[in-house]
């Protein structure tokens, strides 16, 4: 089992900005990592780098003490696993998973049982003879599974692998993929835009933006801490409340909102807005199941302290619950909040007031 650590890590492409920018971290042994972020945000180049296709500008790569930055792909041993399968359409099943143990000259016999042994593991243990254009998507993908696993890898590399395959099948095939990492243990390295998927399959996340990493952390720690405005919205959906904080007692700021009302939040111990203190610009992010709607506002009453008064704009029954849009004094995106279905919901246009949970307030960078 291997840790593989980036320092530093930048890739530029002419005089274009860098693809990837300054990036350092380290994945544990056995670790089931996930780089996450939109379409060209600096994923694949980043996990090509990781394999040895690309050659970092600058900073540096180590699988534990061994410095690879500069190394080619076949002196890493990692195992890869593309979108597109790239399977060989020649070849039937069993050569495919075969043919990076031909390459390392392992003899016939002790090739033969470990081809089946790691079709056993994808569940292809019949399919060794068949063609490749008679499988399915997501046993092709299990095929290449099983390819880049048979080699034994310390790091095992995949590129968006699911991307391909219908929604069903999506899921399914995520839930077995996890299963065979954990069971073989190999640190793993794994690409997605899909925040779902990463938030179900991973140890950690960590969640880039233009080739900035934002945060890093737990799927939990993403979720219920996110470190800045973009990472709140891109991972679940969020409410982001521009403010200014107030004051501080202690380790909780009092957070100005632009239409004049408080809320509280704790001061997060780290990252970028790590200590924050009076005068600074922050986001509040709260998420759309953690307010309490308390009613419609009395046209004459002030706001008590740590709640918010908002007009419903839109009420959208989805089955379980009900998605309520409401438009907050000064804030240019409508907020939204989803409430148990239930008989006395409010009209729209009505002005209601909202109670935000003081434990699920969050301090965001903007
Ligand atoms: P992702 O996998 O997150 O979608 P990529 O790592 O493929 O993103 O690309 C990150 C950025 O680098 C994009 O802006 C992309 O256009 C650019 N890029 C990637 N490969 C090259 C290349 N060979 N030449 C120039 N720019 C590239
Ligand atoms: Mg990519």
């Amino acid at each position: 089992m291997t840790t593989v650590a980036l320092d530093n890590v930048t890739k530029t492409y002419g005089s274009a900005a860098p693809s990837v920018d300054s990036l350092s971290l380290t994945i544990g042994e056995g670790e089931f990592f996930t780089l996450l972020g939109p379409s060209g945000c600096g994923k694949s180049t980043t996990l090509r780098m990781i394999a040895g296709f690309i050659t970092p500008t600058s900073g540096q790569i180590t699988f534990d003490d061994r410095v690879v930055t500069q190394a080619p792909p076949h002196k890493r041993d990692t195992g890869m696993v593309f979108q597109n399968y790239a399977l060989f359409p020649h070849l039937n099943v069993g050569d495919n998973v075969g043919y990076g143990l031909k390459m390392r000259k392992v003899a016939a016999g002790e090739r033969a049982r470990r081809i089946a042994d790691a079709l056993q593991v994808v569940g292809l243990d019949s399919y060794a003879e068949r063609r490749i254009d008679q499988l399915s998507g997501g046993q092709q993908q299990r095929v290449a599974l099983a390819r880049a696993l048979v080699i034994r890898p310390s790091v095992l590399l995949l590129d968006e692998p699911l991307s391909n395959l219908d929604a069903k099948l999506r899921d399914e095939t995520r839930t077995q993929i996890r299963q065979i990492q954990q069971q073989a243990g190999t640190t793993s390295v794994y690409v997605t835009h899909d925040q779902a998927e990463a938030m179900a399959m991973s140890d950690r996340i960590a969640v880039m933006n233009g080739g900035i990493l934002h945060q890093l952390g737990t799927p939990r720690e993403v979720y219920r801490r996110p470190a800045t405005a973009f990472v709140a919205r891109f991972i679940g959906r969020s409410n982001v409340l521009n403010g200014v904080v107030d004051g501080r007692d202690g380790e909780i700021a009092a957070v100005r909102l632009v239409d004049g009302s408080v809320l509280h939040a704790p001061v997060p111990a780290d990252g970028p807005l790590g200590g924050v203190g009076p005068g600074a610009e922050v986001g509040l992010s709260v998420r759309p199941e953690a307010m309490h709607l308390l009613g419609v506002a009395p046209a004459t009453s002030g706001r008590a302290e740590g709640t918010l008064h908002a007009r419903v704009t839109l009420i959208e029954f989805t089955g379980s619950q009900c998605m309520v849009g409401l438009a907050l004094d000064g804030h240019d995106a409508p907020m939204l909040l989803t409430i148990p279905d239930t008989d006395d919901l409010p009209a729209v246009g009505d002005v209601v007031a909202l109670r935000p949970d003081p434990a699920r307030i969050w301090l965001v960078a903007t």
